[in-house]
């Protein structure tokens, strides 16, 4: 339980977000890339990556009627996703329980250990909500890409590595509250922080599998820190040159191209606000000409998942090389 009380944040809206980097620290990484050669290793483990798992997870994700922070469904998705991570064979599993608001709410921990000390945190949401009212916990609510496709994501990343050896543990975090303005991330940044967590990096997906409005379907976004919605600015460099690495293992391993965008509006933000050095994945479809963006027609049919797999292994492809 905290001690004193966190910092708050307004319930995020994607569609209000900065879509580009400043345009000088945009030219600073173009004359910065450098290209990657491919390690077989990582090549064959990438090829372990699922697109029938993936769609599966996302079905069980948004066969729940809706998975709204203050409905009991969301006890309901916690366990099952606790369920499955136990079901992929880890052991180190855990609910983190926070109130908030008058809410008792979890998030899921697993831990894939690694030899040394510090971890890669993979992280993201699997609350849903509706735009026209953000208090309707009765409603249908599916949240396919919002944000099914970022946790069947990470839980395909959790199969492929629980049996590997790895030198940086690897730690999945599945937030609950991230609607309501990143409760779960909030209190799990600061619970890290008081434990001193060596942390690595934080990798956030959220919105990862809808190319429906975008210009095209293959392009998805890398967002990093380049000082325009960061809170500190002493891991800006450190976030973008993560972010220059996952763009170079895109790349080389997967069929998408990449741009960078501003991380904002999602559960980073208490992590960065912390000192953490962040990057998120994102497809970029919260545009204001997307009716889908939290609303009930968020539903697997609207997702692309062959992208959805290849965003998939672009963050597995970029966990390993952290982690190997
Ligand atoms: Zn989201």
């Amino acid at each position: 339980m905290c001690r004193f009380s966190l910092e708050k944040y307004d319930p995020p809206d994607k569609t209000k977000s900065p879509t580009s980097l400043r345009p000088e620290v945009s030219r600073e990484l173009d004359s910065r890339r450098a290209k990657i050669s491919t390690d077989p290793f990582i090549e064959n483990i990438l090829n372990l990556i699922s697109s029938t798992n993936i769609e599966k997870y996302v079905t069980t994700l948004s066969n729940f009627n809706n998975r709204h922070s203050k409905s009991e469904n969301i006890h309901k998705v916690a366990k099952r996703l606790k369920d499955e991570l136990t079901d992929l064979g880890y052991v180190d599993t855990s609910f983190h329980e926070y109130s908030q608001d008058g809410y008792n709410l979890k998030n899921v921990i697993c831990n894939k250990k690694g030899s040394a000390d510090d971890i890669i945190l993979l992280c993201g949401h699997y609350d849903t909500i509706l735009k026209q009212n953000l208090e309707d916990i009765v409603s249908r609510a599916p949240g396919a890409n919002d944000n099914a496709s970022g946790v069947a994501a990470l839980l395909e990343i959790a199969r492929i590595v629980s049996t590997l050896n790895i030198k940086r543990g690897i730690q999945f975090a599945f937030f609950s509250g991230e609607e309501q303005g990143l409760w779960g991330s909030t209190h799990y940044a600061q619970h890290v922080k008081e434990n001193n967590t060596n942390l690595h990096a934080v990798v956030n997906m959220d919105m990862c599998g809808e190319t429906g409005f975008l210009s095209s379907n293959k392009i998805a976004n890398i967002d990093v820190d380049d000082g325009q919605t960061g809170a500190v600015s002493s891991n800006n460099e450190a976030s973008m040159n993560l972010g220059l690495k996952m763009e170079s293992l895109a790349d080389t391993y997967t069929e998408i191209d990449t741009v960078f965008d501003p991380i904002d509006a999602s559960d980073y933000m208490p992590f960065e606000a912390r000192g953490y050095v962040c990057i998120g994945a994102y497809d970029g479809s919260a545009l204001p000409n997307n009716p889908h963006y939290h609303s009930d027609t968020d539903v697997l049919a609207n997702l692309n998942i062959n992208f959805l797999t290849e965003v998939t292994k672009m963050v597995l492809a970029f966990a390993l090389s952290e982690a190997k």
